[in-house]
C-alpha cells in the first residue's frame, strides 16, 4: 500500500518538477499561466491534469484540439513515481529515504531543464541542498558535516581542474557553472572518494549519448548534468558495495 501511495505521490511531484523544468530557466512563473495546450491554448480542468490518468483517458490527445501531447511527460511521471517507490524499498524508514527522495526531486527538474535548455537551476540545488543539510544534521554530528562539506569543496575543486584542462583541450567551455555546482553537491552527499567514483562513472554513462550527439552534428553541445546526477543516485544506492569493492584495492 505504501509504495502505490509512494509511486502517485512521485508522480505528481514529478508532474510538478516538470513545470519547473520548463517554465523557470524562461524566468516564468510556475503557477502563472495555468497549465494549457501548447497548440490551442485551451486551459486544462483539474481532470485533465491527473499525472498518467488524464494521458491515458485522452489517449495523449489535446481534448480540444486533437494535437499529441508528448509522451515524455507520462514518462516523467512513471520515473518520479518509481524513484518514489525505490527509495522505500531500499532504505525504509531511514534517513536516507529522504535523501533519496531529495536527490530523486533534483534528477528529475535536472533532467527536464538540462536536457530542453542546458541550464541547471540553482533554487532546486540550494532547497534540496540545504534539506540535505537538515537531514545530514539529524542523522549525524557536526563534524560529520563539517567534513561533507569540505568533500563537496573538494570535489568541485576536481571538476573545476577538469574545466580547466577541458576548456584548454576543446577551446571552448567544456563544463557549465551547474555543472560544478553540482559536483558540489554530490561531494558533500557522498563524500569526496564515492564522489570521484560517480564522476567517472558519470563519463561512462553520457558517452553513448556524446557519441549520438557527435553523431548528429547539428548540435555540438551536450548536457552533462543529468548523467551527474543518474550516477550519483547510483551511488548512493549502492555506497555499501562500492566501499567494498574500493577496499579490495586498498583504497
Ligand atoms: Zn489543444
Amino acid at each position: 500500500m505504501i509504495y502505490i501511495y509512494l509511486f502517485v505521490l512521485g508522480a505528481v511531484f514529478g508532474s510538478f518538477y516538470t513545470v519547473i523544468g520548463l517554465r523557470r530557466p524562461l524566468n516564468q512563473s510556475i503557477i502563472k499561466p495555468a497549465s494549457h495546450c501548447e497548440e490551442c491554448n485551451h486551459q486544462l480542468k483539474w481532470y485533465e491534469l491527473i499525472p498518467l490518468i488524464s494521458f491515458l483517458i485522452q489517449r495523449g490527445k489535446c481534448r480540444y484540439c486533437g494535437t499529441k501531447i508528448s509522451f515524455i511527460y507520462p514518462l516523467i511521471e512513471i520515473l518520479s513515481g518509481s524513484l518514489f517507490a525505490l527509495s522505500f524499498y531500499l532504505f525504509g524508514f531511514a534517513y536516507n529515504t529522504l535523501i533519496m527522495l531529495f536527490i530523486s526531486s533534483l534528477l528529475i527538474i535536472i533532467f527536464v531543464s538540462d536536457f530542453k535548455y542546458y541550464i541547471i537551476l540553482d533554487g532546486p540545488l540550494i532547497i534540496f541542498g540545504i534539506l540535505i543539510l537538515l537531514i545530514k544534521y539529524f542523522q549525524s554530528d557536526l563534524k560529520t558535516i563539517l567534513f561533507s562539506l569540505l568533500s563537496g569543496f573538494c570535489l568541485l575543486g576536481v571538476m573545476l581542474l577538469v574545466k580547466f584542462i577541458g576548456d584548454k583541450l576543446f577551446k571552448r567551455e567544456s563544463l557549465g557553472g551547474g555543472d560544478i555546482k553540482l559536483a558540489f553537491l554530490i561531494g558533500f552527499i557522498v563524500g569526496f572518494k564515492l564522489g570521484l567514483v560517480s564522476l567517472i562513472l558519470s563519463s561512462f554513462i553520457a558517452l553513448p549519448y556524446a557519441f549520438y550527439v557527435i553523431l548528429s552534428k547539428n548540435n555540438d553541445e551536450m548536457p552533462l548534468g543529468p548523467f551527474l546526477i543518474s550516477s550519483l543516485l547510483i551511488v548512493f544506492i549502492f555506497s555499501d558495495y562500492i566501499n567494498l569493492f574500493l577496499k579490495m584495492f586498498y583504497f
